[in-house]
């Protein structure tokens, strides 16, 4: 019998369980659709405890946020995986501390989609996301670097947004009315310049997807996050410096 040769993906959690899961899922949906048959992903998925990850969010603890994360990336590298995601926008935020305490890569989610973002030819982009991510510095920065421009909604729809992850979606929770919300804010992002509109969330596309927008494009973070470990996992992306 032949062993098909995988490289092994790590995957710290996403971070609640509907976004691990999703993850989960995608990527192996990618890896089938690339090698065919009951083929799917070698994955060392390390799930960790989202009751954690929402303290830390909510008290803006983002020293201790990174020391437990980095403990948990050193538990994936010592299991075998070959580089390591991270499936959550927010606790990039703390991907410096991560990226020291381990030596496979770390395939940044700014950088694949920022990727995918400039392939289209775009620059100004509108965003949804995580209060953090939406009104702290590093979001917007880390996409700047890449040479896209981003625009959050005002403020009280980045809280409403926000409350609907945290209460809603983190939760398993898909609600029409927030659905609704959403698309609403997405409009008001539009009108304000925004030539398509990342989903900076990693629950997000559970939400909503491309059918329910027309307009602009749809960068979800989720899809090229997965897509990049399927294609790193099959091969047909090379791990280097430049990656993606
Ligand atoms: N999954 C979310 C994100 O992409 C939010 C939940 C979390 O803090 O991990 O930002």
């Amino acid at each position: 019998m032949s062993i098909e040769s995988l490289r092994m993906i790590g995957l710290l959690g996403g971070m609640s369980s509907a976004a691990t899961g999703e993850y989960y899922r995608l990527i192996n949906q990618k890896v089938k659709e690339i090698r065919g048959g009951h083929h799917i992903a070698e994955l060392m998925i390390c799930s960790v405890n989202f009751g954690n990850i929402e303290q830390f969010v909510r008290s803006n603890n983002w020293i201790e946020a990174g020391q437990y994360l980095a403990h948990k990336a050193t538990c994936v590298e010592q299991a075998g995986a070959s580089c390591l995601f991270l499936g959550s926008n927010t606790m990039h935020r703390v991907r410096d501390q991560i990226k020291e305490a381990i030596s496979i890569p770390f395939i940044d989610i700014f950088e694949t989609v920022s990727a995918e973002i400039r392939k289209q030819g775009k620059t100004k982009i509108g965003m949804l996301g995580t209060y953090p991510v939406m009104s702290d510095d590093f979001y917007v920065n880390a996409f700047r670097e890449f040479g896209v421009e981003l625009i959050a909604p005002e403020e009280q729809e980045k809280r409403e947004v926000d409350r609907i992850i945290f209460d809603e979606m983190t939760h398993h929770r898909f609600l029409p009315s927030s659905k609704a919300y959403y698309l609403d804010t997405i409009s008001g992002l539009v009108d304000k310049g925004a030539e398509g509109i990342i989903l900076g969330c990693t629950e997000i596309k559970m939400l909503i997807g491309p059918r329910d927008i027309q307009e602009v494009p749809l960068f979800d973070t989720t899809t090229l996050h997965c897509d990049m470990a399927a294609g790193i996992c099959t091969g047909e992306i090379e791990i280097s410096r430049n990656t993606p």
